[in-house]
């Protein structure tokens, strides 16, 4: 029998990804697998139902979706969609499997109810930052993303133009843009601004990063201060202590005064993102600076953020965003669908589930099975959430 994928349309506001493109459900079906598609589900990507219907996807309502398919693919599930998401938690029976951002690490209540169901849960958050796990893994694919779109924001919000222009009415000086954390998202930042004409720097606390900043035309800021390396394993930051980031921002401040634009992207995995950039620090810069803080969703880089929101403060700008993949559906779906496609490949065979569990990618990202939560990171034994899941709303990490 074959196993049957489902795609529900994604409910979170402002979501416009889909998980699966039409080109996704054509190299599943090449992988023996059935999709089942909610109406509507990838229109705010640019996919109508047709495009699905021509490649042998047959649509469904979402109740239908759910009670006919052996997987479900998302790309916020409950955990990363805390509000709506709820209402899909019923829906959801003993071995079936779901796939999509979960927020693992820290939305414990919902991913103890999704648990309670008896449903295995794979978290995309968690797969394996390794040479085999590259293509399965959809957090460096949506950061890329978020980095690129994040130039593009400061770029329409800062007074000045990026590039260098030798023009008859004078010569226009390039805009100095500094991206600190140089990640997946960070050497994205990099090379966007360079694209468009900027004098770039940047500063990672890994010093292994040097020579892909250095590589990609910036500038590594060098400062004074004892990182041991900075990793922390699978190319994340370790955690500092306060006394760190305390020198840091000291150091950093004379920095970031010289910037038209900031670009922040520093995170540590399952911590909230540490501040780099204190209200004073901000205020230092010259009126009409932009600062970008896609750490945004995990507390900030800069004191001034508000998760989702562009703020004026002394005349800079401090935008916030939560949901940069969403601001190019049709791309990002097509990346994440194509990392759903690998890891799907990975748990079928000849079109029927089939976990190894000897495989590290799967172990990994698993977090839920046979009403457990059972990844080594997370709770060995499930607490079924005592309150109603939606009393207390919290803010959903944007992937
Ligand atoms: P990553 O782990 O690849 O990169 C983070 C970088 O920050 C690492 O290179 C790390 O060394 C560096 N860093 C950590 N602490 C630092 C410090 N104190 N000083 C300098 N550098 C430091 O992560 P990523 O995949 O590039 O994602 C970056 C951020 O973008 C994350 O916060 C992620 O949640 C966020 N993100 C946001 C959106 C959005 O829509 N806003 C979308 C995708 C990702």
């Amino acid at each position: 029998m074959t196993a049957t994928v489902g795609v529900p349309r994604e409910t979170f506001p402002g979501e416009r990804r889909v998980a699966l493109t039409p080109k996704a459900c054509e190299a599943l079906a090449k992988a023996k697998l059935a999709v089942l598609l909610e109406h509507g589900a990838g229109i705010e990507a640019g996919f109508p139902d047709a495009e699905y219907e021509r490649r042998g996807v047959r649509l469904a309502t979402r109740a239908e979706l759910f009670a006919n398919c052996e997987i479900i693919v998302q790309a916020r599930t409950p955990g990363s969609n805390p509000v709506q998401g709820i209402s899909d938690i019923p829906l959801l029976r003993p071995g079936q499997i779901l796939i999509g951002y979960g927020d693992p690490l820290t939305a414990h209540a919902e991913n103890s109810a999704i648990a309670a169901t008896g449903a295995i849960f794979f978290a995309t958050e968690l797969v394996p930052r390794t040479t085999r796990a590259q293509a399965m893994d959809a957090l460096s694919s949506m950061a890329s993303i978020a980095g690129y779109e994040s130039v593009l924001m400061a770029a329409s919000a800062l007074p000045k133009l990026f590039p260098m222009m030798m023009t008859a009415a004078g010569t226009i000086t390039p805009a100095k843009v500094l991206i600190l954390g140089a990640g997946v998202a960070g050497l994205q930042a990099i090379a966007t601004a360079r694209r468009l004409g900027a004098v770039v720097s940047a500063y990672d606390l890994r010093s292994e990063v040097k020579e892909q900043i250095e590589s990609l035309g910036a500038k590594f800021v060098v400062l004074d201060l004892d990182t041991g390396g900075g990793g922390g394993g699978g190319g994340y930051a370790k955690a500092m202590d306060e006394a760190f980031y305390k020198r840091q921002r000291e150091l950093l401040t004379e920095v970031i005064r010289e910037q038209d634009v900031v670009i922040t992207t520093a995170a540590v995995p399952g911590r909230k993102a540490p501040i780099l950039v204190t209200a004073a620090m901000a205020e230092a810069m010259a009126p009409g600076s932009v600062i970008v803080d896609i750490a945004a969703e995990r507390g900030g880089n800069c004191e001034l953020t508000h998760a989702g929101q562009t703020v004026l403060h002394n005349g800079i700008t401090i935008i916030g965003p939560t949901n940069l993949p969403s601001r190019a559906p049709v791309h990002s779906s097509q990346m994440y669908a194509t990392n759903l496609v690998n890891f799907l490949k990975l748990i079928t065979k000849d079109g029927e589930v089939n976990l190894n569990m000897d495989d590290d990618i799967i172990r990994e990202t698993m977090v839920t099975k046979g009403g457990q939560i059972v990844h080594p990171k997370l709770a060995p034994a499930v607490p079924l959430p005592t309150a109603p899941l939606h009393e207390a709303p919290r803010e959903a990490p944007a992937k």
